[in-house]
C-alpha cells in the first residue's frame, strides 16, 4: 500500500473533503444571480473571519500578489516607507515595495526574536513631520515561527498617521487578530492557510483611511486596481472573470469555520502550537522562535548537531509519510518548519511526532520513542 501523506508544511494545508466537493460544482454565469448569491454570503463571511466592518476584497492571487496589490494601491514611487522585518516574509514586503519606487527603511530583527513596539515607537516618534508613509509589518513570520505582538505595534504606531500595512497570510483566521479594534488599514491573507481552502485568491481589507490614500496614490495599476474592485462590489460581481471554482470552495470553507466559531478556531490553534513545541522540546530538539513569541501556527525546528534537515524531511516523508517545510533563506540548512494551520486536530500533532521520533531513531539521533507524544498528551489533556 502507498504511503498514507499527511501534510504538515505552513500552507498550502490540507483541505477538508466538503470544501473540495465544492469546487467540482458545475460552472455558473459570473454575471448571473447564481454567482452574486455566492459574492453574497462571501462577503458576509470574510468581513465575520476578518472581524471587520470594512471592504474585503478578494483577488485571484497567491497571497504575494496581495501584498503586491496592496504596495500598487496606497503608495506611490519616492514614498518613505518603515519595515518590520523578522524574516523572509518581512524581506518580501520591502522587496516589493522597492520594486514599486518605495524609499524602505528596515527595522531588522534577529531570526527568531519579535519586532519590537517601542522600538518602532521611538522611530516614529522621530518623524514629527510625518514622512514615512506607511509601516509594514508581518503578523506572524512563518520562516521563523515567530508572531509578532501585532496588537501593540499598532498601538505603538497609533499617533503617527502612517498606513499600517499588516501581512497576515499565516496567522489571519488562525491567531487572534481585530483590524478595526486595533487600527490597522490593510490586512493581507491568502486562501490556502488557515481557510483551508485551496491556494489562489488572496484578500485585502481596507480602512477608510486606506481608500483616502488610495484615491491619491500614483502608482500605474488596471487589474490590482482596487478601487475597480470595490466599486462592483454594489453589484455583486467581480470586475473580471472570477476564479469561481475557488469562490465555491471559499464559501463552503468559511462556512466550516463558523460552525466551529472563529474563537474555538483561534483556541484549536493555540493547543496545536502547546502540543506541538511541548513535544519538540522533550525530544531535545530546540526551538528557533522566542518562547514569547512563538508561533500558534508553524513551529521551527532547530536541526540537532551531526544531523541534516535535508535527510530528517526525507525519512519523514518517504518512511512515515509526515511532509514538513525547510527553511527557507538563511536559516535552509539549520532548521526544518512543522506547520499547524488549517485543516489540523491534535490527532495530527501526535501522528508527526510519532514519525519525529522514529525518523530521529533511524538516523542514529538518541530518543526514548514516545517521549514526544507523550509530552504533547499532557498538553491535549490538560486541555480538557
Ligand atoms: N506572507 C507570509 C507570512 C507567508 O507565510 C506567505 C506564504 O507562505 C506569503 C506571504 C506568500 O504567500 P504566497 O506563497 O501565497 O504568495
Amino acid at each position: 500500500m502507498p504511503t498514507k501523506e499527511l501534510l504538515m508544511i505552513p500552507g498550502p494545508t490540507p483541505v477538508p473533503d466538503r470544501v473540495l466537493r465544492a469546487m467540482a460544482a458545475p460552472m455558473v454565469n459570473h454575471r448571473g444571480e447564481a454567482f452574486a448569491k455566492v459574492f453574497d454570503e462571501v462577503t458576509v463571511g470574510l468581513k465575520k473571519l476578518y472581524l471587520t466592518d470594512h471592504e474585503v476584497i478578494v483577488l485571484p492571487a497567491a497571497g504575494t500578489g496581495g501584498l503586491e496589490a496592496a504596495v500598487v494601491n496606497f503608495l506611490s514611487p519616492g514614498d518613505r516607507v518603515l519595515a518590520l522585518v523578522t524574516g523572509v516574509f518581512g524581506e518580501r514586503w520591502v522587496k516589493i515595495a522597492r520594486a514599486y519606487g518605495a524609499e524602505v527603511e528596515v527595522i531588522e530583527t534577529t531570526s527568531g526574536q519579535a519586532a519590537d513596539p517601542p522600538e518602532l515607537a521611538r522611530r516614529l516618534a522621530n518623524d514629527p513631520s510625518g514622512e514615512i508613509k506607511a509601516v509594514l509589518i508581518t503578523h506572524n513570520e512563518t520562516s521563523t515561527g515567530v508572531t509578532n505582538p501585532l496588537e501593540e505595534l499598532a498601538a505603538a504606531a497609533a499617533s503617527h498617521p502612517a498606513l499600517l500595512m499588516v501581512d497576515a497570510v499565516s496567522s489571519l483566521g488562525a491567531i487572534p487578530l481585530r483590524p478595526d479594534a486595533w487600527g490597522l488599514d490593510v490586512v493581507v491573507t491568502g486562501s490556502q492557510k488557515a481557510m483551508m481552502a485551496p491556494p489562489g485568491l488572496a484578500f485585502l481589507s481596507v480602512s477608510p483611511k486606506g481608500w483616502e490614500r488610495a484615491a491619491a496614490a500614483t502608482n500605474p495599476k488596471f487589474y490590482w486596481d482596487l478601487t475597480t474592485y470595490r466599486k462592483q462590489i454594489a453589484t455583486r460581481q467581480t470586475p473580471y472573470t472570477p476564479a469561481v471554482s475557488l469562490w465555491f470552495a471559499l464559501r463552503e470553507a468559511l462556512a466550516m469555520i463558523e460552525e466551529e466559531g472563529l474563537e474555538a478556531a483561534w483556541g484549536r490553534h493555540a493547543l496545536l502550537g502547546r502540543m506541538t513545541r511541548a513535544g519538540v522540546r522533550a525530544l531535545g530538539l530546540d526551538l528557533l522562535a522566542d518562547p514569547d513569541y512563538a508561533s500558534d501556527t508553524v513551529t521551527a525546528v532547530q536541526m540537532p548537531a551531526k544531523l541534516e534537515a535535508k535527510a530528517l524531511r526525507g525519512e519523514l516523508r518517504k518512511k512515515y509519510g509526515v511532509v514538513t517545510a525547510g527553511g527557507q533563506g538563511k536559516l535552509t540548512d539549520s532548521i526544518f518548519r512543522l506547520g499547524h494551520v488549517g485543516w489540523v486536530d491534535p490527532k495530527d500533532i501526535l501522528q508527526s511526532l510519532a514519525a519525529l521520533e522514529l525518523a530521529l531513531d533511524s538516523l542514529g539521533h538518541s530518543v526514548v520513542l514516545g517521549t514526544g507524544v507523550a509530552a504533547a498528551q499532557t498538553v491535549w489533556k490538560e486541555a480538557g
